[in-house]
């Protein structure tokens, strides 16, 4: 397919109604001005202190919001081939009676055509970057790559009986770390090392990737507490996962681990000490009965906590406006406190929190030295508004927030989405394909 991207080392110039630089402030400003380059931001603020450009610059004007591109921590995207699958089922059951069989048979072709369905939808929903663990990195990142997403992709290891056919664990980490050497310098591609669970390795599988990672400087992406007997389904190695984790040494700052529900003070007090990034995935722990990870007490002890949809076969959607309304009322009524968690919260937590859990400061915000990955809303909406003041408009994107509002996206520099539609895929096309392959995994 030939990609209609607009090139990324041209210079451009994007005029916005109103530009929200992110971060943990938030800052907005009126008749906003964001330069890139080569798809590094060189400079933003507000229009009035821009600096003067040549000719030869690209003018885009933005009639709306412009916005730092959503960030999913935590997916398993080629799973749109399961949406549906096992519903109802407890977590260990869905896994291991619906989940892994069909996953066990998924070739390099059904996750290619799963993650490019799925990272439209990302795109169309405001999502520039997911960080994942599946099975299959070359096609995941071909997918990635050809709708111009950046994806931080890390490999699965699970030691069960039904994948025995992607060969022995030792081989299966020796082509993760071959990946991730090929990908070291990609504009859109970063990798790392995926363990599923403490629950679904042993000991010493857990601690050779402990080691790989920390040999050659690698994310690991893991769940961690997220099951009510995941403590006790690890009891004869530790009084804890969170616990065993750290023995085995993947507890660090590189460590991206999902979830985190069933921890008490100590697993928190480790956690944060080990400078551990925590994914919390309301959407996945309601829907499958899991728990309410402790939002505040994390956060409390100094943790990086960001939101993430966690896999659409958990979720069904992937769509971080739903997640950041969900934290919210979640945690709200947890608290009995509507105070407890605030729409610039969650917004934070999803864009500079999420790069930040992630290793990547140079995302989510729109600010000089950071990648332009971009998002431009459309406030005349139905569920929008009135937006009176400037303090309107944060919690206007978080509890009106929708694919509805979604014109543009930029990654790296490039346009992905263009009037709410990919530039690059008929989704027509790629549901046709998803839907002939999901029929044929679901054979028995
Ligand atoms: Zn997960």
């Amino acid at each position: 397919m030939t990609s209609q991207h607009d090139g990324p080392t041209s210079a451009t110039r994007y005029v916005a109604n109103q530009l929200l630089l992110g971060g943990e402030s938030m800052e907005l400003v009126d008749d906003g001005v964001v330069d890139v380059v080569d798809g590094a931001i060189v400079w933003s603020g507000p229009a009035s202190d821009a600096p003067p450009v040549g000719p030869d610059v690209r003018n885009v004007d933005i009639p709306g919001l412009l916005m730092p591109a959503l960030i999913n921590a935590h997916c398993h995207t080629p799973m749109v081939l399961f949406r549906g699958a096992g519903e109802g089922l407890p977590v260990d059951r869905w896994l291991k009676e619906v989940m892994w069989p069909r996953e066990s048979k998924l070739t390099p072709a059904d996750v290619r055509a799963g993650m490019a369905l799925g990272v439209v939808e990302m795109l169309s929903n405001g999502i520039g970057t997911s960080c994942e663990m599946y099975f299959h990195a070359d096609a995941m990142a071909e997918a990635a790559i050809e709708a111009n997403f950046r994806s931080v992709i890390t490999a699965p290891f699970i030691e069960a009986d039904s994948f025995a056919g992607l060969g022995p664990i030792s081989q299966q980490l020796e082509a993760a770390v071959d990946f991730a050497n090929r990908h070291a310098e990609h504009r859109l591609i970063g990798a790392g090392l995926g363990p599923h669970s403490a629950y679904a390795l042993g000991p010493d599988t857990l601690a050779s990737v402990g080691q790989l990672a920390a040999d050659n400087d690698l994310l690991i992406h893991i769940h961690v507490a997220e099951l009510p007997t995941e403590n006790q389904m690890v009891a004869g190695l530790g009084s804890s996962v969170v616990k065993v984790l750290d023995e085995l040494g993947l507890l660090t700052p590189k460590t991206v681990a999902a979830h985190g529900i069933w921890v008490d003070d100590e697993d928190i007090a480790l956690l944060a000490e080990r400078g551990v990034g925590i994914c919390h995935c309301p959407v996945s722990n309601m829907g499958h009965a899991q728990g309410i990870a402790p939002l505040q007490r994390l956060q409390d002890a100094g943790i990086n906590v960001c939101l993430a949809t966690d896999g659409p076969a958990s979720h069904y959607r992937l769509d971080l406006f739903e997640e950041m309304r969900t934290a919210l009322r979640l945690h709200r009524l947890n608290n009995h406190d509507a105070a407890a968690l605030g729409p610039a919260d969650v917004l934070a937590m999803t864009t500079c929190g999420a790069a930040s859990v992630l290793g990547r400061p140079d995302l989510g915000q729109l600010r000089a030295g950071f990648r332009s990955d971009m998002v431009h809303l459309d406030p005349d909406q139905l569920s929008f508004g009135p937006i009176l003041s400037n303090g309107d408009i944060i919690p206007a994107i978080v509890w009106g927030g929708s694919r509805a509002a979604v014109r543009q996206v930029w990654v790296e520099g490039a346009l992905s989405v263009d009037n709410g539609l990919p530039v690059d895929a008929s989704i027509t096309e790629l549901r046709a394909e998803v839907q002939s392959r999901a029929r044929t995994l679901a054979q028995p």
